[in-house]
């Protein structure tokens, strides 16, 4: 049994009680998982592969980084004290006031005294015949209990680019998932950046300006639109705290959880000058709108989905002043939206200054990097400091990173090497106990929204199991195959299923990631609700209870 390194209260100061439940991971989701445990009077153990408490942002610590959701429609809901006290400085809070806030959180309901932290796990195995989970960390140790919560993030498992040379390079290089927790000027510097993704266009347009010559390296343009921040008035704050009831209800009601629900217009049925009219308005509004709130047919229907993907690239057009540079701006292999859009503040007009090189690899391919740099196909280009803004395995990627193993030493890594299978991505089948905070197959968009709703029905059904004298559930395969079917089928609905990206489990860095996959429920968050609390009401019939 792994000693607690904090002092410990109530049952827990006695270990050889064991745990009841394990947690991996401290970010958004375990933190919260934790508190609600807590609730239950349970003796719980958190690992987490970090230093503190944060998860996507302990880690993501790059220049720019900041969501892209309304902050105030962000944070946690759970505590009416919480929302009262908590003040968002922007519209859309950047990464160290979000770390800010989950510190607060965390030592508001004083959740570090049950965090372990350097603590990465790297095996779970289930003991059949003692109904228990051993979790192994990195330094060998290891800890047991009933159940197992996974709360490991969709994008924790981040990529580097496999080009030969990577770590030849002489200076600083690293992934934006791993910045370095002090402060790094890059002022003056020459500085290589691969990707083009909602990270390093975070990255791109913040040091733009400091740098002393910037080259992007971009294998696909993705589409992006205004993310249009700004500071909280006072005014404003006063208004927000007000109505944090009314915003979390409007959450509730969208497909995304976001602010933003589609208009129930078609793009193609209204005419085009009522089309621009709505599109120049979107443009110019802040957050998501223009990607979840569009016409409903803009992310299913090609002729519309054509019409919007016209509309931003003569957006781009307008914004880049080099017209070769804009060409290569614009995607041409992916619509509109139909990968998760990044939004942004000046990106476009980047490309206009004169120590900003777009390198397309696609014409001047990657050979290796150098001790000095990067070498293409016609040049050699050298820098001080390179950046890999080159994404994650996402979704399963965090899973197949820890051997997780069930009865009989069945491995989650095969059994999801085609694709995933679940029941409400809370459970995959054969593997009982082990219950998943966010999985693949469960609705998501604004995450916390997501999170607070999952972490608290598998509160539920904790709850269940301990009245009724439980100690065993898994879902019945029927179930699983059923749900895995209906969330196939509804992402099949949605024109981005046609693309690759990380959202279609996709990534060349990885070996056999090169096969689109569903990892998402894409029925909408309302009919997620709608399923998850049936099957609750209905006493969880489509589980197997021991
Ligand atoms: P990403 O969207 O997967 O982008 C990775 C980029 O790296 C892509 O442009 C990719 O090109 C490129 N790349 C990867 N390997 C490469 C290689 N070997 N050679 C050349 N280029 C390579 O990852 P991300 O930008 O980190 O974003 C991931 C997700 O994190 C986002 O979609 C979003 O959900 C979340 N995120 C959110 C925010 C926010 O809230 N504002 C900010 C950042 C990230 P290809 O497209 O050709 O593969």
């Amino acid at each position: 049994m792994v000693a607690s390194p904090a002092p410990t209260a109530g049952a827990e100061s006695d270990p050889a009680a064991g745990w009841e439940a394990i947690i991996i991971g401290a970010g958004i989701a375990g933190m919260y998982q934790l508190h609600r445990l807590r609730e239950l009077g349970m003796r719980v153990r958190v690992f987490e592969a970090g230093s503190d408490v944060g998860g996507t942002w302990y880690w993501n610590r790059y220049p720019g980084a900041r969501f892209d959701s309304e902050s105030w429609s962000y944070g946690y809901s759970f505590s009416e004290e919480l929302l009262q006290e908590w003040e968002w400085p922007e519209h859309f809070a950047a990464q160290p006031d979000t770390l800010r806030y989950l510190n607060h959180v965390a030592d508001k309901f004083d959740l570090r005294r049950d965090i372990r932290f350097d603590s990465r796990v790297v095996a779970a195995h289930f003991d059949d015949a003692a109904n228990r989970w051993t979790v192994t960390l990195e330094s060998g140790e290891q800890a047991r209990a009933p159940l197992l919560i996974t709360a490991l993030g969709p994008l924790s498992a981040h990529t580097l680019p496999n080009i030969p040379g990577r770590d030849s390079f002489e200076g600083p290089a690293f992934h934006t998932a791993r910045w370095p927790r002090e402060p790094m000027s890059l002022a003056g510097k020459r500085v290589g950046i691969i990707g083009t993704g909602a990270t390093a266009i975070q990255v791109i347009q913040t040091i733009a300006g400091e740098v002393g010559h910037l080259a992007v390296f971009q294998r696909t343009p993705n589409w992006a639109a205004p993310l249009h921040n700004r500071p909280i008035t006072p005014e404003e704050q006063k208004r927000i705290k007000a109505s944090y009831r009314e915003i979390f209800e409007r959450c509730r009601q969208t497909d995304t959880c976001f602010i933003h629900q589609a208009d129930p217009r078609s793009a193609l049925e209204v005419s085009p000058e009522e089309r621009e009219a709505f599109w120049e308005k979107l443009y110019a509004e802040p957050g998501f709108g223009i990607w979840v709130g569009n016409f409903r047919d803009v992310l299913t229907d090609p002729r519309a989905n054509a019409l919007a993907s016209e509309f931003v690239a003569r957006k781009i057009r307008e914004r880049v002043r080099d017209p070769k540079v804009a060409e290569k701006l614009i995607p041409k292999n992916h619509g509109f939206g139909t990968r998760r859009l990044p939004l942004e503040s000046g990106y476009y007009e980047v490309y206009n200054q004169d120590n900003v090189l777009l390198v397309d690899i696609n014409e001047t391919p990657i050979e290796r990097i150098t001790p000095k740099g990067i070498r293409t196909s016609d040049a050699e280009h050298e820098f001080d400091v390179l950046i890999y803004a080159t994404g994650f395995d996402g979704v399963t990627g965090p899973y197949d990173r820890i051997d997780i193993r069930g009865p009989g030493g069945r491995r989650l890594k095969d059994d999801w090497a085609g694709t995933p299978r679940t029941f409400l991505g809370m459970q995959a089948e054969g593997f009982p106990n082990m219950l998943m905070v966010l999985g693949p197959h469960t609705a998501r968009g604004n995450i916390p929204r997501n999170i607070e709703e999952i972490v608290d029905w598998l509160t539920g059904l904790i709850r269940h199991m301990r009245a009724h004298g439980l100690t065993r559930v898994e879902p019945r395969p029927e179930a699983v195959a059923e749900w895995t079917a209906h969330v196939e089928e509804a992402a099949s609905r949605l024109l981005f299923s046609r693309v690759n990206s990380w959202q279609t489990g996709v990534n060349r860095n990885v070996e056999g990631r090169d096969v689109r996959r569903t990892l998402g429920y894409y029925g909408g968050a309302v009919a997620y609700r709608r399923k998850i609390e049936a099957v609750a009401a209905q006493g969880y019939r489509e589980f197997e209870f021991r």
